[in-house]
C-alpha cells in the first residue's frame, strides 16, 4: 500500500480522510462521495506526459502492458507489482472521416476511442482493474455490483481470470441486453435478478453488500474511477499529447464523466496540462436526470455546496410521478446517477455541458458508428448523436478537435442492430417502433429471395 495515497471526502466543508485499506461507498462523517487523493509532492511524477512513452518498449511486463497501470504513476494507490490486470486499456482512438461529415466536423477532427476492445468489450475494465486490486489489498472474498449490463460482465470476467474474489451480480428484470448477460453467465458469476430497474438493484446491493461484507465494484467505488481516468490519458497518448477541444460522453451512472474531470484536475495541478478540455455529457431523453437538473434547473457544482434540496424535489417529483427511465440505450437507462456531485464538479471544471438525444439520434448514429467507426452499441452511440447535436446549435464548430468515447462494443446488443436494419419487423415494433422510432434511413436491409439462381443473380445486380 502506498503511504502517500488515501481516501478523501469530496465535501469542501469535510475533506475528512481515511486510510486506503478502509472499504467506504461514501464518507462516514457526512455522507459525501469520497476520492482516491495523493500526497504528489512525495510521489515521483513525470515532468512531461511524453515521459510516459519510455514504458512503451516494457510490454512483457502484464503492468506495464495494460492501458492502465503504465499510467501507474498518476494512480499510485498501491505499488505497481501489486495492480491486478488482465490486458485491460489496448484501445484505439480512431480516426473517424465519414463519421465527421455526419456530425458535421471538418475531415480529421472527429476521433472515436474505442473501448469496445477492451477484455470484456467495455470501458468498465478500465475501473475494475482498479476496483479489483483495491479488493485484493484489502483482502475481499467476494465482489458484487449492480448493473445494467456491462459492469457485471467485467466483475465477471476479472473474478474468473484471478480468482481473487467470486462474483455476485444484481440486474435488473427485462432491460439486460443479451450481450452483456450471457458474458456473466458464462464466466460464471452468481446472478441475482430483482424484479425491479437497475435502480432498485443499486439501493439493494448496497444494503447487502454492507450486511454481508461483499466487496461493492460499482462506480460509488473511487478505486474504480481511479481506472477510469486513464482513458484520457490514452486519448492524450494517442493524440500524441496534444489537447483535444471537446471531449463527449454517454452519461449514465456518471462515472466515466466524473473520473475524466478528475483526471484533468490531476493533470492540470502536476503542471502537466496546459489546458482543460470541454466536457459535454449526453443522456438519452429516456433517462435525462442529469439534462434536466443542469440545464433545466441550473444546478451547479458552486465550490461543492451545490443545491441539495433541488434533486431532492426532483426525485420526490420523479417518484411522484412515476416518471421511470426508458430507453434502447440500456447502459445508461438510470434515474438516479450515483456519481452526480462528482459529475457536477467535473462538469464545472472542463466548462462542461449536457445535452439530452432521442432514440432516433441514437440509432442512426449509431448505425453511422457501424459504417464509417468500430462499431457500438447503443448509449456509445448517443455520444455522436450529442455531437451532432451541439455542432448543430453552434456551441461545438466544425474546426474543433473532438473525441467521442466509444463506450462498448458492437456485440453487446444484437437485438438493437438487428431491429434497425430491419432483419425482423416484430424485433423492429418491440425494441425501436414503441421508442418512437419512426424511420430507419441508415439500414442495410437484408433481400429476401427464393432459393433460385436466376433471382440471386438479379439481386447482386
Ligand atoms: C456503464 C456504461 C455507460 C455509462 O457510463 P457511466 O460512467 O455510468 O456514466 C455508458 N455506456 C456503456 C456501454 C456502459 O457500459
Ligand atoms: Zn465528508
Amino acid at each position: 500500500m502506498s503511504e502517500h495515497a488515501f481516501q478523501i471526502c469530496i465535501n469542501p466543508k469535510c475533506r475528512k480522510t481515511y486510510g486506503i485499506s478502509e472499504i467506504h461507498h461514501a464518507c462516514p462523517a457526512c455522507g459525501e462521495l469520497l476520492d482516491v487523493g495523493y500526497d504528489w509532492d512525495k510521489l515521483p511524477v513525470p515532468k512531461k506526459l511524453s515521459d510516459f512513452e519510455q514504458y512503451w518498449p516494457n510490454r512483457n511486463i502484464p503492468q506495464r502492458f495494460s492501458g492502465v497501470w503504465r499510467f501507474h504513476h498518476l494512480l499510485p494507490f498501491v505499488p505497481i507489482e501489486d495492480c491486478v490486470t488482465i490486458g485491460e486499456g489496448q484501445t484505439i482512438l480512431q480516426n473517424a472521416p465519414f463519421m465527421a461529415e455526419y456530425v458535421g466536423l471538418k475531415r480529421g477532427k472527429l476521433h472515436l476511442q474505442y473501448e469496445g476492445m477492451n477484455p470484456s468489450g467495455s470501458f468498465k475494465d478500465n475501473g475494475m482493474a482498479g476496483a479489483f486490486t483495491h479488493g485484493k489489498l484489502v483482502g475481499a472474498s467476494r465482489a458484487a455490483c449492480a448493473s445494467t449490463g456491462n459492469t457485471s460482465a467485467s466483475l465477471a470476467l476479472y473474478a474468473a481470470v484471478t480468482r481473487l474474489m467470486k462474483a455476485v451480480i444484481f440486474i435488473g428484470s427485462g432491460k439486460i441486453a443479451y450481450g452483456k448477460l450471457s458474458q456473466a453467465l458464462d464466466y460464471g458469476a452468481k446472478t441475482i435478478q430483482i424484479i425491479g430497474d437497475f435502480d432498485d438493484a443499486m439501493s439493494r446491493v448496497q444494503e447487502v453488500s454492507k450486511k454481508l461484507r461483499i466487496y461493492l465494484v460499482n462506480s460509488v467505488n473511487p478505486f474504480r474511477l481511479e481506472g477510469q481516468k486513464t482513458i484520457m490519458f490514452r486519448v492524450l497518448e494517442q493524440l500524441r499529447w496534444n489537447i483535444p477541444d471537446w471531449i463527449v460522453v454517454p452519461g449514465g451512472n456518471l462515472g466515466n464523466s466524473s473520473s475524466f474531470g478528475k483526471a484533468f484536475l490531476e493533470l492540470k495541478q502536476l503542471g502537466l496540462l496546459e489546458k482543460i478540455p470541454r466536457l459535454a455529457v449526453i443522456n438519452a431523453e429516456g433517462a435525462d436526470t442529469l439534462y434536466r437538473l443542469v440545464e433545466k434547473e441550473g444546478l451547479r457544482w458552486n465550490g461543492g455546496e451545490y443545491d441539495k434540496t433541488l434533486i431532492e424535489k426532483f426525485y420526490a417529483d420523479m417518484d411522484t410521478e412515476g416518471r421511470r427511465a426508458d430507453t434502447i440505450a440500456s447502459a445508461i437507462e438510470i434515474n438516479r446517477p450515483v456519481n452526480l456531485s462528482k459529475c457536477l464538479r467535473a462538469i464545472d471544471a472542463c466548462r462542461g455541458v449536457v445535452r439530452e438525444v432521442s432514440e432516433q439520434e441514437i440509432l442512426d448514429a449509431k448505425a453511422q458508428v457501424g459504417q464509417g467507426g468500430l462499431g457500438c452499441e447503443p448509449a456509445s452511440a448517443a455520444s455522436l448523436a450529442g455531437t451532432k447535436k451541439l455542432i448543430t446549435e453552434g456551441v461545438i464548430t466544425p474546426d474543433e478537435r473532438v473525441v467521442c468515447v466509444l463506450t462498448g462494443h458492437q456485440l453487446k446488443d444484437p437485438n438493437a442492430t438487428v431491429a434497425y436494419h430491419r432483419m425482423d419487423e416484430s424485433l423492429y415494433d418491440k425494441y425501436l417502433r414503441v421508442r418512437g422510432v419512426t424511420e430507419t434511413p441508415f439500414a442495410n436491409e437484408p433481400i429476401t429471395v427464393p432459393n433460385q439462381l436466376e433471382v440471386i443473380l438479379d439481386a447482386l445486380k
